[in-house]
């Protein structure tokens, strides 16, 4: 609630010394120097091919081990890192990260297709973020392709400059994913506009498919829009095979969730997808 009154707000809040608000000042302090302790790592969620089950890509997931509070869910850190900036440093090196880590795959016998990496807002609004990128591809060597950035409705929405980013990004050859796709406010007129090449239907709208009409014509709407689009349509949070069947009944061939595997650490990745 603090959060959805901005900056100014969440800063009024955490001075009133409510519990709450000591607890986010003592996290916002560890969470600063997180990196250099080497407390971030990232886990990688894979994407497959519903029909085959191959393996299409994998999204960065990055999480926070403190030596004290232990895993700390990303809900709870990255709101966090966007309100106080930190969110600059974290998402330049969860990228670094994510490019190196898919050299690293390639080295040991296992191409990735791609690697899908979440970018919050305020990675938009320092107006770096086609140098950053570029500049990462050139160090670690991942060509552009198998880059793929996620952002949300909104960060396109309310970015100032959002589209001259895009293309910007598009032209460095990654493509884009419009994440948690239908929670969120965008006009179609807008999107069509935008280089994007995918869209990931929400996991909200995956959960209930099968007892909720609601859900279950929502899905089947983004289905068709990627597809008159002539976008790629990949449903989060895929759970069971009835919902990876009825998915691929409607025409989207493209999934990710922990029916077919959580998130994982690299090594676990290379166990089970390489030839
Ligand atoms: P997201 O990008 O929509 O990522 C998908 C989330 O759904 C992940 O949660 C993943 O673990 C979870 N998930 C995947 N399959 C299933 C499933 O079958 N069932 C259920 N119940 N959950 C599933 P996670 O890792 O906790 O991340 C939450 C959110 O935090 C992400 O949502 C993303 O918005 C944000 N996030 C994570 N890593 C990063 C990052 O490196 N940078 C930024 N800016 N945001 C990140
Ligand atoms: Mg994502
Ligand atoms: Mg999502
Ligand atoms: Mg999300």
């Amino acid at each position: 609630q603090a959060k959805a009154r901005g900056r100014n707000g969440y800063r009024f809040y955490a001075m009133s010394m409510t519990g709450e608000g000591v607890e986010r000042l003592r996290l916002e302090t560890w969470l600063r120097r997180s990196l250099e302790k080497n407390e971030m790592f990232l886990n990688y969620q894979p994407q497959v091919e519903i029909d085959t089950g191959r393996l299409i890509g994998v999204e960065a997931l990055v999480r926070w081990n403190h030596p004290e509070l232990g895993l700390v869910p990303p809900a709870r850190f990255i709101p966090l890192a966007e309100d106080s900036g930190f969110i600059s440093q974290l998402g330049e090196w969860v990228l670094a990260q994510a490019c190196r880590q898919m050299v690293l795959w390639q080295e040991a016998g296992l191409v990735v297709p791609k690697i899908a990496v979440n970018l919050s807002v305020r990675q938009f609004e320092r107006g770096t973020i086609v140098f950053t990128v570029g500049d990462i591809l050139r160090r670690t060597g991942l060509e552009p392709h198998r880059l793929q950035l996620e952002v949300t409705e909104s960060l396109i929405m309310n970015t100032g400059d959002a589209l001259q980013y895009i293309n910007g990004l598009h032209a460095l050859g990654v493509s884009l994913a419009i994440d948690d796709f239908g929670t969120g406010y965008s006009s179609l007129a807008y999107l069509k506009q935008m280089p994007v090449q995918t869209l990931k239907i929400d996991r909200s709208f995956i959960k209930d498919i099968h007892a909720d009409a609601n859900d279950e014509a929502i899905a089947i709407a983004i289905i068709q829009l990627g597809k008159s689009m002539n976008l790629a349509v990949i449903a989060e949070g895929v759970e069971t095979d009835e919902q990876a069947a009825f998915l691929l009944r409607h025409g989207c061939n493209q999934a990710q969730g922990y029916f077919y595997s959580r998130p994982v650490m690299p090594d676990d990745l290379l166990q089970r997808w390489r030839p």
